[in-house]
């Protein structure tokens, strides 16, 4: 059910938010055993909360599914890690959530993925197994995987992600559902955990465009906690959302669509990029020349950020302590070896590694270079395009178990979506069709629209149409 459809209800009287929050929890007990999204939900609390809900609010009654790297108060906040799920609880409301609160949204269930974010799978989870909804020995995506799943599944009407380098989109593409990384700046980050902070943002994960629109329009603006968040207005992401695309011009970049890309990817993108054109939209060829230097960028910046922003989890303040350690040096080795699993830690030697004296100029200061050339590619293409259009994934969701040993092809499956975190720009992932692939019969294909910095209004428009 999409929220409007669940708002009527609520208003005819067909349904009220405790039913809906029964009936939840009853999907969740009959299909989460196999598909495995959430971590945890805590029932009774969100019962309370529907049994006041007001239903007057934009978001009155609402349940919505939270990726466990943002903090609810009171609530675990594991991040997928054996670090913090021991004893962990959220001192804090996020600022997103303070304000899904407000207009009446009910944070209900703790959503499964990568640790501490690194991932494109919910493999690197240390706490469990997530299996797509479309067919269980297959991936979900990462690494907001559980956000996606759980969307997919019927297990939650809504849900949100965080999205460093594609995690909101990726997952959103293998389990066709709507998935929006808005803006660097549009969103505050205040209370999501940090993995790179140059790059993360919070977004939702739905099961169609209006629905994102609606939580945007909700956790989008300023916040005095969150310096990086944009003092910009927030326009009104639903009024203008069916004015189509006739007149609009859309760009192709050729370096999106070169080899590696699965054929039958191929096929849905350029059949829903056809639609589109069908719909009176303009289709341009462009170039974002840079793009190949997208992964090597990102595999550098976003490990240097990690490695500070984890240096936190010292078994001092947060999370597991090692037993008994006989000094304080040992303590913190110890914690940490313990704590972290084998992702996170090349992360962190990675990203130690880029920042350390004689090497700094050499990898950081020049992924920091090729990163303003990769922001340039894309202003100048915004010049002459109004959007850009490409696929997500250059595959559909792979089988559990294949890139294991092979960090650098898993890495390589991030692409498509990098370069969009990069240059700050707003991004969102738009189920078109299915695929055979792999001996499976028919996988989710995601079209994913690119647009402008703050351009989320565009995008979702455009967004839409392709819907
Ligand atoms: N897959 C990318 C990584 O592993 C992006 C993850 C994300 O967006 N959080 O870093």
């Amino acid at each position: 059910m999409s929220i409007s459809e669940l708002k009527k209800q609520f208003i005819e009287g067909r349904t009220t938010p405790v039913a809906v929050i029964n009936r939840l929890a009853g999907e969740i007990s009959a299909r989460d055993a196999r598909t495995g999204a959430y971590l945890s939900h805590n029932l009774e609390t969100a019962l309370a909360v529907a049994g006041r809900a007001d239903l007057s609010l934009p978001l009155g009654g609402v349940p919505i599914a939270i990726k466990d790297n943002i903090n609810a108060l009171g609530q675990p906040c594991t991040c997928g890690s054996r670090i913090l799920a021991e004893n962990y609880r959220a001192p804090y409301d996020a600022t997103v959530i303070r304000k899904l609160r407000a207009a009446g949204a009910i944070p209900f269930g703790r959503m499964n993925m990568d640790e501490f974010a690194m991932g494109s799978s919910t493999e690197n989870s240390a706490l469990q197994t997530t299996r797509n909804p479309h067919d269980p020995e297959r991936i979900v995506g990462g690494s907001s995987g559980g956000s996606a799943a759980a969307v997919a599944d019927g297990t939650a009407l809504v849900a949100l992600g965080s999205d460093t380098g594609g995690s909101i989109r990726q997952p959103a593409s293998h389990c066709g559902v709507v998935g929006l990384k808005p803006s660097y700046g549009r969103v505050s980050r205040y209370g999501l955990v940090a993995f790179a902070s140059s790059l993360d943002q919070i977004g939702p994960l739905t099961r169609s465009v209006e629905d994102a629109a609606r939580i945007l329009q909700v956790i989008a603006g300023p916040d005095p906690a969150d310096s990086t968040c944009l003092d910009a207005p927030v326009p009104d992401y639903l009024s203008g959302l069916n004015d189509g695309v006739k007149g609009l011009r859309l760009g192709l970049p050729k370096e999106y669509f070169g080899d590696g890309i699965d054929p039958g990817v191929r096929r849905q993108v350029e059949a829903a990029v056809a639609k589109l054109a069908g719909q009176g939209a303009e289709i341009i060829d462009i170039s974002l020349p840079h793009t190949g230097y997208a992964v090597a960028t990102y595999y550098v910046i976003a490990p240097a950020e990690a490695s500070s922003n984890l240096s936190r989890f010292d078994g001092i303040r947060y999370g597991h302590r090692t037993a008994s350690p006989a000094d304080i040096d040992t303590l913190y080795q110890r914690s940490r070896e313990e704590g972290f699993g084998p992702e996170v830690k090349r992360r962190i030697i990675l990203g130690t590694y880029v920042l350390s004296s004689g090497y700094y100029d050499a990898y950081y200061h020049r992924a920091q270079q090729v990163r303003t050339l990769i922001r340039r590619d894309f202003e100048q293409a915004f010049g002459g395009v109004d959007a850009i259009l490409s696929p997500v994934a250059p595959t559909p969701a792979r089988k559990l178990g294949v890139n294991a040993e092979d960090p650098l092809q898993e890495y390589l499956s991030d692409i498509f979506t990098l370069a969009a975190n990069l240059a700050g720009a707003c991004a969102i992932s738009v189920p078109c069709g299915t695929t055979a692939f792999d001996g499976a019969a028919a996988l989710p294909v995601g079209l994913q629209i690119i647009g402008p910095h703050l351009g989320e209004a565009m995008l979702l428009r455009v967004a839409r149409a392709a819907e």
